[in-house]
């Protein structure tokens, strides 16, 4: 029997303390090296970052507000919570107020909800079935469920925002919160315009920055900074931090959303990720991180090139960030699509694309990313080559798609 035992006074591995975890911690370290992870919402931490997050700071209780807490010993954990928000603050080079206690980007949005509207209100946000999120107001996420929903898409031509249509539905619904931001949406989001939409109607605007938080730091998306009264966003997708969320408000709002996302929506803040966050703010303020942002958005554009020349439809007519939306065209359904890369060792996801005649569990296309394999080095060259492999996975073209990406994986000596 191994003894009970604390980080600082540590004598065994994981594996001499619990081999079967050890195990499965191994092997997924096994599929994400030997695979392309092309999820369009994953990316890698750096070793920093991981340390972070698996530091003593997990034991910690900080109920509160940094200088204002619920719990005893917290002049370290109010540090790092205070480095977190002024990074945070510095990296988007905004006056806002910060929190970095959401414990993910759902709960972020739930926290803005919280704060603004009253059960029975009625948001207008992006639908689900168009590219919006589940926490945008679906009828299965509390949000859809206390407020009253309304939705815009994207025109049927373009498959882009269609903001005269937009500030017709608002002008006919008269919301009070509107929701800019998307999970599924690979053209640039104008949140100018959506700032005006909202002022002629008398709403308030929240963007959702989610997907595009690390391209807005590094300049390679317009920022919604200056536009929207509340900005929410999760830690780990192009931002490249720990899992989590974070929420920027106006001043004046400052009070109302500290209160909904303590005591309103969480208890404790997770303290480890915290610090985690703290680390990725200051990694995406370097130029490196601006380098390889700009990579991200070039190889998304090549692999959209790509997959175009061997005959697939990219939904939206192209990409301006870091994802590619790709229609199928009925050859294979998007969950097909995504079963045949997945037994190659490549991942994506099956998704709805605007106007699809399938259920999100089949669904019509995939959505492609290439924030993590840009993490691990990959460049345009080889994004052009990921296209043809998996244009010819596919269509059925090749019969050793396996050891293709092996031989990819081969070559990256990072992470
Ligand atoms: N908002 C958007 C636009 C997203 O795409 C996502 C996740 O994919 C979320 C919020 C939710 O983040 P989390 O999974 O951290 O709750």
């Amino acid at each position: 029997m191994i003894q009970f035992e604390t980080a600082s006074r540590r004598t065994h591995t994981l594996a001499e303390a619990d081999p079967e975890v050890a195990e499965l911690v191994t092997e997924e370290d096994r599929r994400q090296r030997h695979g392309l992870q092309l999820i369009a919402s994953e990316n890698l931490v750096s070793a920093a970052v991981r340390e972070a997050v698996g530091s003593v700071f997990t034991d910690k209780y900080a109920e509160g507000r940094p200088g204002r807490r619920y719990y005893s010993g917290c002049e370290f954990a109010d540090q790092v919570e205070e480095l977190a928000e002024n990074r945070a603050r510095e990296l988007y080079a905004t006056d806002y107020h910060v929190n970095v206690q959401p414990h993910s980007g759902t709960q972020a949005n739930l926290a803005v909800y919280l704060a603004t509207l009253e059960p029975g209100d009625k948001i207008l946000a992006m639908d689900l079935a168009m590219g919006g999120h589940l926490s945008h107001g679906s009828p299965y996420n509390a949000s859809g469920k206390l407020y009253e929903a309304h939705f815009y898409g994207v025109s049927r031509d373009t498959e882009q925002i269609d903001y005269d249509e937009l500030a017709r539905i608002a002008e006919e619904v008269q919301p009070k919160l509107i929701v800019s931001g998307a999970s599924a949406y690979a053209r640039f989001i104008d949140f100018a315009r959506f700032a005006e939409i909202a002022k002629s109607v008398g709403a308030l605007l929240h963007t959702d920055m989610a997907h595009i938080a690390g391209l807005i730091a590094a300049g390679e998306h317009p920022s919604p900074f200056g536009h929207a009264d509340f900005v929410t966003t999760t830690t780990h997708k192009t931002l490249r931090g720990p899992r989590g969320g974070l929420l920027f408000c106006k001043q004046e709002y400052r009070k109302k959303v500290n209160s909904a996302v303590f005591p309103g929506m969480q208890g404790g803040p997770l303290m480890h990720q915290i610090a985690g966050k703290a680390v990725a703010f200051r990694e995406a303020m370097t130029p490196a991180f601006r380098a390889y942002q700009q990579t991200v958005r070039k190889n998304a554009a090549v692999l959209a090139e790509g997959l175009s020349q061997r005959g697939f439809r990219i939904v939206g007519g192209g990409t301006d960030n870091h994802m590619v939306l790709v229609d199928m065209n009925g050859r294979t359904t998007g969950a097909e699509a995504e079963e045949a890369l997945r037994q190659n060792h490549i991942y994506v996801n099956k998704n709805l694309i605007p106007f699809d005649q399938l259920p999100p569990s089949k669904t019509s296309g995939i959505r492609i990313g290439t924030p993590a394999m840009t993490s691990r080095g990959l460049t345009p060259d080889d994004f052009a080559e990921v296209a043809q492999l998996m244009a010819d996975v596919l269509l059925g073209e090749t019969t050793d798609g396996v050891a293709r990406v092996e031989a990819i994986c081969a070559r990256l000596t990072t992470a």
